[in-house]
């Protein structure tokens, strides 16, 4: 069942010039370490297989570094067959334009084999430009590459953009945008995740992977950062405090016998309640209410949150099923 998720699991792959910021976003969402620290990261001098233990798989990559994409030892089918996505990470504190052309060399490159991979832009490290300069820098950085897509014939080019930061919750919510697209049962999701709220009285509603904290599917009503923050530091508070998060897992080591899905509630000064369990292995569900009462409907809540788990993973082992029959196993 376990290699059957490998398998299935959405691929990211990170790319950019050396020093863009590509080991520090790697660091920083999953393996938890504080942005100052990546001050003294060293930068990234190989194909890196990063392996995070995760929803999704994660690779880093430096371009260019000992390969060339379009280098003959190259084999494109190893590299892009299989993938999800590519980010591509820009530092936009620095002179941009080596970046995007070699960006633009790469999506053409890509889009003549495989048009299906999404090409998600991280316009990085905007934390140290003035808000004015972001939007400039945006623009054309933007109006750069689309110049030259058109140019080469593609008009709508599936390329998307992100003001990025290590140093805020930018860089969580972007790649969040960037897996939920490469998860085919997104609506089926939402809509599970809807029907949820309505029955619990969740005012929000968060999928999230427990280890990078990107969520992988929401509730449709509007994303409110704060909410997202305080559903997002939750997650740390009960993983670093009891480590009672009990799946085998080589990073979190259970302490003693306990429940096979951790659960857990906390009614905050605003007599706001969060409130979060376990799903599997890697996902975990937390939600908010904004009533006084949320804590005497707490038996109700748990139970419609386990009836959403079944489902939940119900529709992942369905997919994980469908996918592994027309995948070939990695050779990793
Ligand atoms: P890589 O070679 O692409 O892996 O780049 P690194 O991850 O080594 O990052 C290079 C430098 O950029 C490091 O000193 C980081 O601290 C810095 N950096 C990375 N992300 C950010 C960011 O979002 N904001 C700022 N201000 N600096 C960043």
């Amino acid at each position: 069942n376990d290699n059957k998720f490998r398998d299935a699991k959405p691929r990211l792959m990170l790319m950019g010039l050396r020093r863009s910021g590509k080991s520090s976003i790697s660091s920083v969402v999953f393996h938890k370490m504080p942005p100052n620290e990546t001050l003294f990261l060293e930068s990234t001098t190989r194909i890196q297989k990063d392996s995070v233990h995760s929803f999704m798989d994660f690779q880093v990559w430096d371009f260019p570094g000992q390969l060339e994409l379009l280098g003959p030892s190259f084999d494109l089918e190893e590299v892009f067959g299989s993938l999800g996505a590519v980010v591509w990470v820009i530092d936009a504190q620095d002179d941009y334009v080596e970046s995007v052309v070699r960006l633009n060399r790469t999506i053409l490159t890509i889009m003549q084999y495989y048009p299906n991979i999404n090409i998600e832009v991280f316009i990085h490290k905007v934390d140290a430009l003035a808000d004015e300069y972001r939007t400039e820098v945006f623009q054309d950085i933007v109006q750069r590459i689309s110049d030259d897509l058109s140019d080469a014939g593609y008009e709508n080019a599936p390329v998307h953009y992100y003001l990025t930061s290590i140093y805020d919750y930018s860089v969580f919510e972007a790649f969040s945008k960037v897996i939920q697209k490469l998860i085919p049962q997104l609506p089926t999701l939402e809509n599970l995740i809807n029907i949820l709220c309505n029955n619990c009285g969740f005012d929000k509603c968060y999928l999230f992977d427990v280890l990078s904290k990107i969520y992988i599917a929401s509730d449709t009503r509007p994303v409110d950062m704060s909410c997202y923050e305080m559903c997002s530091d939750y997650i740390d508070v009960i993983v670093d405090i009891s480590e009672l998060f009990s799946w085998e897992h080589p990073d979190r080591k259970p302490k003693g016998d306990q429940m096979r899905e951790a659960e857990s509630h906390v009614v905050l000064q605003n007599a706001s309640m969060i409130h979060l369990m376990e799903m599997n292995k890697y996902l975990c569900l937390v939600s908010v209410i904004h009533n006084p009462d949320a804590n005497e409907k707490k038996g109700l809540i748990d139970m419609n949150c386990r009836v959403f788990q079944d489902a939940l993973n119900d529709i992942f082992s369905r997919s994980w099923d469908q996918s592994t029959e027309e995948q070939p196993a990695e050779g990793e």
